[in-house]
């Protein structure tokens, strides 16, 4: 335990952010980390639970209460050992995961969790920053080679731990660069992008092969993947964006987040020119229709590209301030939360459906929307409109693209239309073919596409090796 009163001494304080003015004006992170002092007294807050919920909070099964402990201590070097016996990328964790571990923390009964995700992030920094993060190079090589399709945290994962195993990995990926949603979903002011090239720059020392520009479906065909290849994992995310059929829809200026985000992701690693941005949210007024992580994300892009007004709306009613910890502890509340990017400036309304769109000579004008009671039925007279030039689509995925691929390939999906395999095997129903992340489980998180990578790495080497 790190330290016995530590969470009687210490309040809990969290990472701030540089103040929104400030942050605005480019994209890059914006978070303050916390000094040594503020660091050690943090990590001496972990009670070291005999049952540590934190764990069992957490998708990868960090050991948490033995890092914060080693932070305690001073032992940055140890620390980082233990984390990445659990967690191949915690540079990207602690910074853009949503921390399910400190929602189980014991400490939150009291609202005042141990700051977990912070503490993560800081012992991972200090690792690159020391050198202490160096390639692990199999000692010995295996003489079977695995392919993997999608370079999203789920595939990096498996890739990276088959390759230290000693296998001959190749990742095929069909944008220009690699990541998946790290790379061009998620914007760089929550995670800016040389973290991830620093990582590819260690697996490719570790021995990974990356194949970009290259589809799977249309550049090569999974069929010559599976000839040439002992076993195949797809890890091809979740890119089937859910829409909204109503009237007025195909009109210029309404589109999917991920028409838009990407753009902006591309313009600041240098991939396109700023003039190149074709969507842009400059002195517009922007209605972004749904309330998640990717609605946020076009909050914050479309602020930092000088937007009028950003405007979200979310169809479910607003959730409570405050959980009953009695009813949810330890487990992920239903609660209000109010992300950074909201945070700088968003006009926010809940129990709101749109019912059309204005439009004139092709573009659009705004949206007719209706008030829902809570059983989401509509409150008569209570329709009203809302100014946009530009409106964002981010409702969610729906499945994986099922043209491609999918389509050529015989392999059984789920009934959402993901792709069918459990998480003991991760096998499809093709007995070389195997499939981890959004792919498989849906639309979900950067911490559980690592937890599948990981898993469906281990169950490979479990059948290529018997
Ligand atoms: C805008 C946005 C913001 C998000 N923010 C967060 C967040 O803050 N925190 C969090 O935890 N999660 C967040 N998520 C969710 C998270 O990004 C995903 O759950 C995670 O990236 C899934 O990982 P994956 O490896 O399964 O798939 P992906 O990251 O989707 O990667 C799939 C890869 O496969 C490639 N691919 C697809 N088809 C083919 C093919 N036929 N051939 C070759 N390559 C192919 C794609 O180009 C892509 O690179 C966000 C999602 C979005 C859309
Ligand atoms: S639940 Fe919280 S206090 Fe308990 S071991 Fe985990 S981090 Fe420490």
């Amino acid at each position: 335990m790190a330290k016995v009163t530590g969470f009687i001494e210490h309040n809990r304080k969290d990472r701030q952010y540089i103040d929104v003015k400030q942050r605005l004006k480019n994209f890059k992170e914006f978070t303050k980390p916390l000094n040594a002092t503020e660091l050690k007294n943090q990590a001496s807050r972990c009670m070291d639970c005999g049952i540590p919920y934190c764990h069992s909070g957490c998708p990868v099964n960090n050991i948490i209460p033995d890092w914060n402990n080693l932070v305690y201590e001073g032992d940055f070097k140890k620390a980082i050992e233990v984390l990445h016996s659990t967690n191949n990328f915690p540079e990207f964790t602690g910074r853009i995961c949503p921390a399910p571990c400190e929602a189980a923390c014991t400490l939150n009964i009291e609202d005042t969790p141990v700051t977990i995700k912070t503490i993560e992030c800081s012992i991972v920094d200090k690792a690159w920053s020391n050198g202490w993060i160096k390639p692990e190079i199999a000692q010995k090589k295996i003489n079977k080679s695995i392919a993997i399709i999608g370079s999203g945290p789920a595939g990096l994962a498996a890739a990276q731990q088959l390759a230290r195993i000693g296998y001959k990995v190749t990742v095929f990926e069909k944008n220009k660069k690699i990541g998946g949603l790290l790379r061009y979903g998620i914007p760089d002011f929550k995670m800016e992008k040389n973290l991830i090239d620093r990582r590819i720059d260690q697996m490719r020392k570790e021995g990974v092969n990356f194949k970009t520009s290259v589809e799977v479906g249309s550049d090569i065909t999974l069929t010559e993947i599976k000839r040439k290849f002992d076993a195949t994992l797809i890890t091809i995310g979740s890119e089937e964006a859910r829409d909204l059929n109503i009237p007025g829809r195909n009109v210029e200026g309404i589109y999917p987040a991920m028409d838009f985000l990407p753009l902006q992701n591309k313009a600041v690693s240098g991939e396109i020119k700023n003039s190149e941005i074709k969507i842009n949210a400059k002195d517009k007024h922007v209605v972004v229709i749904g309330g998640g992580d990717t609605g946020s994300d076009c909050i914050g892009t479309s602020f930092r590209q000088g937007a009028k007004k950003v405007t979200q709306l979310e169809i479910m009613p607003m959730p409570p301030k405050r959980e009953n910890k009695e009813l949810t502890w330890p487990y992920w509340p239903h609660k209000l939360r109010t992300s950074s990017s909201q945070e700088e400036g968003a006009v926010r309304d809940w129990s709101v459906m749109t019912k059309s769109f204005k439009t004139a000579n092709g573009k659009v004008k705004g949206l007719e929307c209706i008030k829902l009671d809570s059983s989401l039925k509509p409150i008569k007279n209570s329709e009203f409109f809302i100014k946009a030039d530009l409106v964002l689509l981010a409702m969610g995925f729906v499945h994986p693209k099922h043209d491609g691929l999918i389509s050529q390939s015989k392999l059984k999906k789920d009934e959402k239309g993901n792709l069918l395999a459990d998480t003991k095997n991760y096998l499809t129903s093709d007995n070389s073919i195997y499939a981890a992340g959004d792919a498989r489980r849906g639309q979900s998180l950067v911490v559980w596409a690592i937890r599948e990578g990981r898993e469906a790495a281990s169950a490979i080497h479990g059948h290529l090796s018997s």
